[in-house]
């Protein structure tokens, strides 16, 4: 099989998790929300557990998390949960980036075209976003300011904790979308003083299918007022009814907690691997898109000069599984609207890939190497 170098889209789940689940599936397959039983009473103590452990590493009391089906629901809750309180209070002016996910950008561009006010952020042509920009926007009707943790694409780390520190106060509130930085960046999260946050499960070896909205209290004990994007049952306070997936959850809490706890191990291995992706390309003609100085250490987003990024995948596909971004274009030949905002040139656009890993990645880079060579 090729080297899978596609961990930003989706990651291999753990064995360790996969086990659990097993385990869940088997002996405690109860809902969660059965009350006059045993197998119930058992399936809601393994999701008050899971609760508790994900609250636990984020430093958020238990309640303050309501699980959903990934961070595509969490972010659509974050944003369009608000529009009812918008139109009723008239504050009704929304902050985000011009290099959010899809899942961001979509609500705030639904919002929209109802008549609310959204500006969207340009990045510097480093990937990052600048506090300053974001803060000349801010008046008293802004209502919400969304920016994610770490760019999918480019993996830019943003500056959401000088951001949290220059929103509060300010009465907006701050959603981060924290689905590439769960597991890899704890402790930025811990730090941040955000709103609502938004996490999945299989960005950090978990399952796919299940993932977390965090909505805090504020200093008035008054949390965010979302309105429920679904409706018809209790679970998740009512927030997000539906039945609670057990063993999805209980795998998203196992592997959270296995990222935690072996962050430095993931931290130096993917350091090491980048190391030697730059040795191997070393000497040739590229350009990395996204400042390497505020980047994760598990992506690397290059154009090689002269080499074009569809021509990468068909030749190198038994070689290496990698993409040029966001899977949920990645069917498209679209141009990569993240470089595209960052002002990138179009041949630089077109010569884009991204590569993205963990710390156990095996991958040889010699081929893609001798690739660039041969086409230069
Ligand atoms: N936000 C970011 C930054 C992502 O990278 C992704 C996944 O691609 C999502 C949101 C959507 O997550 P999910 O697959 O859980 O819906």
């Amino acid at each position: 099989m090729p080297a899978y170098l596609d961990f930003n889209a989706t990651t291999p789940l753990d064995k360790r998790v996969l086990d659990r689940m097993a385990e869940v599936y088997t002996h405690h397959f109860g809902n969660a929300d059965s009350r006059t039983h045993l197998y119930g009473a058992q399936a809601k103590e393994l999701v008050s557990e899971a609760r508790a452990t994900i609250g636990e590493i984020l430093g958020v009391g238990s309640d303050d998390l309501l699980f959903t089906s990934g961070a595509t629901e969490s972010n659509n809750m974050a944003i369009l949960g608000l529009a009812e309180y918008a139109r009723e209070t008239g504050r009704t002016h929304f902050i985000t980036t011009a290099i959010e996910h899809k899942s961001v950008l979509g609500p705030m561009k639904r919002l929209e075209r109802q008549g609310f006010a959204v500006d969207f952020i340009a990045p510097a042509p480093s990937g990052r976003v600048a506090v300053e920009q974001v803060m000349e926007k801010v008046t008293d009707k802004t209502l919400l300011v969304s920016v994610m943790q770490v760019n999918s694409e480019t993996g830019v780390i943003q500056p959401i904790r000088e951001l949290g520190e220059a929103l509060s106060g300010t009465g907006a509130y701050f959603h981060v979308d924290a689905t590439q930085g769960f597991g890899k960046r704890n402790d930025e999260l811990r730090a941040t003083k955000y709103d609502m946050l938004s996490i999945n499960a299989h960005k950090l070896r978990g399952p796919q299918g299940v993932g977390a909205f965090v909505y805090r209290r504020d200093a008035h004990y008054r949390r965010p007022p979302i309105q429920p994007l679904f409706c018809g049952g209790q679970q998740e306070r009512g927030v997000r009814p539906g039945t609670t997936p057990v063993a999805l959850v209980a795998g998203f809490a196992l592997a959270a907690r296995l990222a935690e706890e072996e962050s430095a191990l993931h931290l130096a291995g993917c350091r090491a691997i980048r190391e030697d992706f730059f040795r191997a390309v070393a000497g040739l003609d590229y350009r990395l898109n996204g400042d390497p100085a505020h980047c994760v250490p598990s992506t690397v987003n290059i154009s090689f000069a002269g080499v074009d990024a569809e021509g990468f995948f068909v030749t190198l596909k038994r070689e290496y599984a990698f993409s040029n971004g966001s899977a949920c274009n990645s069917d498209s030949h679209e141009l990569s609207y993240v470089l595209s905002a960052m002002g990138l040139p179009q041949s630089q656009m077109e010569e884009a890939v991204r590569l993205s890993w963990s710390h156990d990645t095996r991958a040889d880079f010699a081929p893609l190497a001798d690739y660039v060579r041969s086409v230069v």
